[in-house]
């Protein structure tokens, strides 16, 4: 698997208003997605996770601002665009062409009095506009058959499908112009635990058919060690560790990743106990001084509640794929 980067956010700020009141949903965030790896990112609900999909495909709304930062792209002939500075012209290709997104409930988003074949065209049609329109119908029909729907279901309006053919029809839309990052925002989170699963698993056979990144945004760490490379955890609209999936199921080095990996029961291996994670995210609108996980970390000691830790490589040997944000592992190395 190629390592280059396809997708590159640096030091993105987003806030919700303006001046003294401005609300700091996401802090500093430094994350790379490379070529045909899935990425997953984690966190409580609040943590910030949507905002950053919002603020990185610019579909953020008011008040909600980016403040800072860079979302750098870069195309096939390596090209890099800076998405954050693009026309809203050029903004409209790069959606869907380049990159598509899925966010949670996306199955209610079908229009209820329209076919699925006719919102799938129309998807098609948009962004090719001088293709045929037994093109079109091929093109539709097979994206269907890819995820696993049967091409005779295109007449169907979305009511005559089941909750998770609706959302496989979602998916169908967003690699219908084959992109080449795909977003997934809770994609599966409306559905039942066997459903979730299928429908990941059978991302993750397109993916290596079509060879797409995904940035796959979830509260349920389990799903993302089973199903991504590498995971970032988020925590009060910062990037708090980041490690290869098995590294960070195996070890991880952040207590409120060690909270997240103790509140679900493992698949596989030894029985873990479960704990879970004392106490409630932060409220965005006050966030704790230094670390601002420390008003519930077990192991909080003298500088966390005065210091903010920075997200780097800590310093123990063999660490050189994970980075971590946490005064137990101050960093040699910060990420910029
Ligand atoms: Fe806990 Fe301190 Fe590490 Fe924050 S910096 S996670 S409070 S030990």
């Amino acid at each position: 698997m190629s390592k280059a980067p396809v997708l590159e956010i640096k030091g993105l700020n987003v806030d919700y208003g303006l001046g003294e009141e401005a609300v700091h949903a996401v802090r500093d965030v430094n994350l790379t997605l490379h070529r045909g790896e899935v990425l997953g990112l984690a966190g409580e609900s609040g943590s910030g996770k949507s905002t950053l999909a919002y603020g990185l495909t610019r579909l953020l709304p008011p008040p909600g601002v980016i403040s800072g930062g860079q979302v750098i792209y870069h195309s096939d002939d390596g090209e890099p665009v800076d998405v954050l500075s693009l026309s809203n012209e050029d903004l409209r290709a790069f959606r869907w062409a380049e990159t598509s997104i899925v966010f949670q409930g996306a199955m209610n988003s079908l229009n209820p009095v329209h076919k699925v074949s006719t919102q799938l065209l129309d998807v098609i049609k948009a962004h090719d506009p001088t293709s045929t329109k037994a093109a079109r119908v091929a093109r539709a029909r097979e994206m269907l058959k890819l995820v696993g729907i049967s091409a005779d279901r295109m007449d169907s309006y979305p009511h005559q499908l089941s909750g998770g053919m609706r959302q496989r029809v979602m998916i169908g839309m967003a690699l219908a112009l084959e992109p080449r990052v795909v977003i997934m925002d809770e994609p599966t989170t409306a559905l039942d635990v066997v459903m979730q699963r299928q429908i990941l698993s059978q991302l993750i056979e397109l993916r290596e058919r079509l060879g797409f990144s995904v940035l796959f945004i979830t509260h349920d760490l389990s799903l993302l060690v089973e199903f991504s490379d590498r995971i970032a955890i988020m925590y009060g609209g910062r990037i708090v560790e980041e490690a290869p999936a098995a590294q960070l199921y195996g070890e991880s080095l952040h207590p409120y990743s060690d909270g997240l990996l103790h509140s679900f029961p493992a698949l596989r291996g030894p029985r873990r106990e479960l704990t879970g994670i004392p106490g409630s995210p932060p409220d965005t609108r006050g966030m704790p001084s230094g670390c601002s996980f420390h008003p519930r970390c077990p192991k909080a000691f003298e500088p966390c509640a005065d210091k903010v830790p920075l997200l780097g490589f800590p310093d123990r040997p063999g660490e050189q794929t994970r980075t971590v944000a946490c005064w137990l592992h101050p960093a040699h190395e910060p990420v910029s």
